[in-house]
């Protein structure tokens, strides 16, 4: 049987790729210097794929910043903004127009906008989104994939195969810039540039080349179906004697199993790892024309394979449909899981043996294939360190198990509704209509950043780093309390990032040293690992709310991130629902927002950026989903008093679809992004008649412009006209991390007025 591989990592095992990309940005190396660390990752690449005897290793997974970029650019999907970068500046090439793309371009006296970045499907790995317009053309422009081909030709003894986006999956990938078309319509023009390209692989040796589909196992509408078939059969038509691999993944093809299965390829995989129960369905009715690619091996979580399960599936598939027929893979790309375990030293070593990086799982997929030869062996090794996981006592807690058994209805509903909630909130605040606040973050400057670095290397002590964490809190109340701020928050200092905070001190965590996985371009994340129940053994975070409440007199709002965030952002165990451990998150959360409102914090914030991220691919699984999602939240913020406020933000604005379940979350505020789309998406909670209070962000903190107090005022009257006036708040976008001091003063002293200034005119129509 054969091994497949369909992607591997790029940015290096010491996020080589990151610091070269970024350096040749700042003009310290230049382009040849650029050129050879890629070339180098590459070759390492794949001889430790051909060393894990990999058959099929993938070619062109490589990238400077993102593979659907990589495809615009090579199927001449260019916008034309970007032509001014090779005209205007004869020394550019191909790959600063390439980047340009990606980034923006803003030297030579141009300044052009960068395209477009989305998720990319339910990972956290984002891509560059594809531009459409009516006229557009598409040509035959990088030559990448060949070279990279050629290239990988050269270094790895078998023949290469390589990985593609496949020709409807890029269109849909991708968005309509002008009205009047719709883009699956642009697939006749799109489908000779793929021939062309498919063919000259085969003229080059190509035998086998993937094509990755990952829509075809989503919700497809007839129009899109329809697509598959022209586009596949125009290829077959086309490039006869090439096989061609249709990657699926995260999902299974469902509903659109026969439409997959009848496809003139040459081979189809599928995700057994998300979908095992499709197996049976695909064996079915795989034609004896189709090979299968079988995705037993994780490419999505950092667990050891379970090589009996596995193995289950593949003796299955090979009494069905024999093993010639079949290869052994990883269920995805091993774009999303880190590099090499073998780097970690940290790790406690029980806890290391349940795990495996991108290279243990090429080891994994070769271990598979000889125990299929007879070598039992290998199988008792995993059979061990599965079992000693299964029974740990470093996982299971029943104390925490318990606890979520017993969660009933009264743990998730604060105990009167929110009007009466309201009313008392109301008069225990004596808030100013339009009242103001901030998300909970402020500058995270170098000197902050630098602190938590010295205290890492034992140049501070922890008493040092507290105290100058605390200089810092307290001159950010005074600047709040300066501008005129009604709420204020404590700043965040103490906090890295805002889950890696927590899962430190929550119990069941996990983190690696080397662990990056790319978030997009050159940016990289260490998600931690949630290996066994969570509980919290203390308080995480009152310590830093009350000493900032103890330094004013006005209300400080507690913060803290929501268990779905919690989750999201992780490595998320595999022996239980991932509703299971969220639950727990959400009680350890529960503790923390009822520690501090013991210690006289009258307003807690629970964010939830990632609810909506977390969303199943299919429709038909999102009732569930929101149903546990929301209910984790709903158990973190219900052990408070009826004059306690909870509020939640959210950093993303389309909330058409979800609105109810939004609602549902009973948040007494919550606060969302809505600068940038001039409050267009408040709409949806106009429409729904949304009861609760509402801070619409009226200050865009991606940029560093500071809006005017004007802009604000139009924004604000904007968001009068949908929603009740005493529902209203006055906040920016998002946390201000990222902002410079003096923009962030500047933009809120502007919010400040603003409120006055609609605060006003509420008080010349009442008079
Ligand atoms: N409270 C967090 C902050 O202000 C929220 C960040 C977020 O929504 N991503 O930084
Ligand atoms: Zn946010």
């Amino acid at each position: 049987m054969q091994k497949n591989n369909l992607g591997y990592p790029r940015i290096g095992a010491r996020r080589e790729l990151k610091k070269a990309c970024e350096r040749y940005w700042s003009g310290k190396i230049d382009r040849e210097e650029l050129l050879s660390v890629a070339e180098k990752l590459r070759r390492q690449n794949w001889t430790v794929q051909q060393e894990a005897g990999i058959d099929l290793v993938p070619c062109n997974d490589f990238s400077f910043y993102d593979q659907v970029l990589d495809m615009s650019l090579s199927l001449g999907a260019i916008p034309k903004r970007y032509t001014p970068v090779l005209t205007q500046n004869r020394e550019n090439t191909e790959l600063d127009l390439y980047f340009a793309m990606a980034r923006g371009y803003q030297k030579d006296g141009l300044d052009i906008t960068a395209m477009e970045m989305t998720k990319w499907f339910d990972t956290n790995y984002h891509y560059i989104v594809p531009e459409f317009y009516k006229e557009q053309e598409f040509k035959w422009f990088s030559s990448k994939i060949t070279e990279e081909f050629t290239e990988a030709k050269k270094a790895v003894k078998k023949t290469p195969k390589p990985v593609l986006i496949g020709p409807v999956s890029y269109l849909l990938l991708g968005k309509e810039k002008e009205e009047g078309f719709h883009r699956i319509d642009l697939l006749k023009k799109l489908l000779p540039v793929y021939v062309e390209i498919l063919s000259e692989l085969k003229a080059l040796g190509a035998e086998w080349i993937q094509l990755d589909e990952p829509f075809l196992s989503l919700d497809l509408t007839e129009k899109e179906k329809e697509a598959y078939k022209t586009a596949y059969e125009a290829i077959a038509k086309a490039c006869k004697g090439i096989n061609i691999m249709v990657a699926t993944y995260f999902e299974e093809p469902g509903d659109n199993t026969a439409l997959a299965v009848s496809l003139p390829v040459s081979a189809l995989h599928i995700d057994l790892v998300r979908a095992p129960q499709q197996l049976d369905a695909i064996l079915e009715a795989a034609p004896e024309s189709l090979s299968l690619s079988l995705g037993v091996v994780d490419g999505r979580n950092i667990w050891k394979n379970n090589y009996e399960k596995s193995l289950d599936y593949i003796r299955k598939a090979i009494d069905a449909i024999g093993e010639e027929r079949l290869f052994i893979a990883p269920s995805c790309s091993l774009l999303h899981t880190p590099y090499d375990l073998d780097a970690e030293t940290g790790i406690d070593p029980e806890i290391k043996n349940w795990l495996a990086f991108a290279k243990q799982k090429l080891g994994e997929i070769s271990d598979l294939s000889d125990i299929l030869e007879g070598n039992e062996g290998l199988l008792e090794e995993n059979r061990k360190a599965i079992e000693s996981r299964r029974i740990s006592s470093q996982i299971h807690k029943q104390e925490v198990k318990d606890r979520v058994a017993a969660i009933s209805e009264k743990d998730t509903t604060r105990h009167v509704g929110f009007a009466l909630r309201q009313k008392i909130q109301k008069n225990r605040f004596g808030l100013p209509l339009y009242p103001t606040t901030t998300i909970g973050s402020f500058p995270q400057t170098t000197d902050i950043r630098r602190l938590r670095a010295r205290l890492k290397k034992g140049e501070l002590t922890r008493a040092e780093y507290e105290a100058r964490i605390e200089k810092a809190t307290i001159e950010a109340i005074r600047t709040q309390e300066k501008i005129g701020l009604d709420v204020l928050v404590h700043g965040e200092f103490e906090r890295n990032d805002m889950v890696e905070y927590f899962g430190e001190l929550l119990e069941g965590f996990l983190f690696t040293r080397n662990g990056w996985v790319q978030s997009y371009g050159s940016r990289c994340v260490k998600p931690p690992i949630i290996y066994g129940d969570v509980s919290r053994p203390e308080d995480m975070t009152v310590r830093w709310s009350r000493f900032a409440q103890q330094h004013t007199d006005r209300i400080v709002k507690g913060m803290l991130t929501g268990p779905v965030t919690i989750l999201q952002w992780s490595f998320v165990r595999d022996d239980q629902a991932r509703s299971a451990t969220t639950f727990q998150i959400a009680l350890a959360i529960r503790d923390e927002v009822v520690a501090l409102e013991k210690a006289g914090i009258s307003m807690i914030q629970i964010d939830e950026p990632a609810i909506r991220e977390g969303l199943p691919l299919r429709k038909k699984d999102w009732p569930a989903y929101l149903n546990w999602a929301i209910g984790a939240f709903r158990i973190a913020a219900s052990g408070v008093q009826d004059e306690t406020q909870i509020h939640t933000h959210m950093c993303y604005s389309e909330f058409n679809d979800i609105i109810e379940h939004i609602a549902a979350m009973d948040a007494d505020v919550i606060t969302i992004e809505t600068s940038r789309s001039q409050m267009e998406l408040l709409e949806a909670f106009a429409d729904f008649k949304y009861p609760n209070e509402i801070g619409p962000g009226v200050y865009d903190i991606h940029s560093p412009r500071v809006p005017t107090v004007e802009e604000m005022v139009t924004l604000l009257r904007k968001a009068s006209a949908l929603l009740p006036e005493e529902n209203i708040w006055v906040n920016p976008d998002c946390g201000l991390k990222t902002r410079k001091w003096e923009e962030t003063e500047a933009a809120l002293t502007n919010m400040v007025q603003a409120a006055k200034k609609i605060r006003e005119k509420v008080e010349q129509v009442v008079s």
